[in-house]
């Protein structure tokens, strides 16, 4: 990889920021200074600093989003922010895409990485990746509508889905409740719901697979993940 793309990708500033640092002679690989950006460095085996301060490349970049309400799970939109405009620019410098959607009001656990294989595994229909949500129901959510999402319902378009585990945290008339479904059908939550003839008022998620929303994030905050976490999702 050339220098200057490495060292930008690392938050170093454009290239053209890049050269500077290299005029003023702050860059070394391997101890030696160097003035060229196009040079090609490896940075598995080769030591590169940038005044003194050794640099750890990455590929990747795995972040954990509470994502708020009023914004959108793409990398880029006409009209709307998106999750991506919320990242500072060293983590947009990864080119970081949301794994997965949530509806534009819905909150919560939000994967955003740059890592198309693992990204890939865990949209997979076939991996089954469990996916729970919290949400806010208007109307008394029963043990009936329990059974029924166990069988699977069928949404508006005649797709019967897998089974889905409901539990009732608080029935009343705006119940509260805890969804875990399978697979990722669009706006499928809500649709579930609307075919047992209810309506989501609030919608966050909670966890996907093994990883789970840090509470301690605020609505449009992120953190990289703990190698514990990515672990979990391999
Ligand atoms: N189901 C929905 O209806 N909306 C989401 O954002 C996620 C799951």
């Amino acid at each position: 990889m050339r220098l200057d793309k490495l060292l930008s990708n690392m938050g170093f500033g454009s290239r053209k920021e890049v050269k500077q640092l290299l005029k003023q002679k702050a860059v070394t690989i391997d101890g030696e200074v160097v003035k060229d950006a196009s040079i090609h460095v490896n940075p598995d085996v080769q030591h590169v600093s940038v005044y003194g301060e050794h640099v750890q490349y990455t590929e990747f970049i795995y972040l954990m989003m509470n994502k708020p309400p009023g914004v959108i799970s793409a990398t880029e939109d006409n009209y709307d922010k998106t999750v991506i405009d919320l990242l500072d620019p060293l983590a947009q410098h990864f080119k970081p895409f949301p794994v997965g959607r949530l509806d534009k009001d819905t909150e919560g656990l939000l994967l955003i990485t740059n890592d198309g294989q693992l990204a890939h595994n865990l949209l997979s229909p076939k991996k089954h990746v469990p996916k729970t949500y919290y949400a806010t129901i208007d109307g008394v959510v029963t043990e009936e509508d329990v059974q029924a999402f166990k069988q699977g319902v069928e949404l508006d378009d005649g797709y019967v889905t897998k089974p889905g585990h409901l539990v009732i945290l608080n029935s009343g008339n705006q119940s509260e409740i805890e969804l875990t479904i399978q697979e990722g059908k669009f706006h499928q939550v809500k649709r579930m719901f609307e075919s047992v003839g209810k309506k989501v008022t609030y919608l966050k998620r909670r966890s996907m697979g093994n990883l789970h929303l840090d509470e301690t994030l605020e609505l449009g905050d992120y953190r990289e993940l703990t190698e514990e976490e990515l672990q979990s999702l391999m």
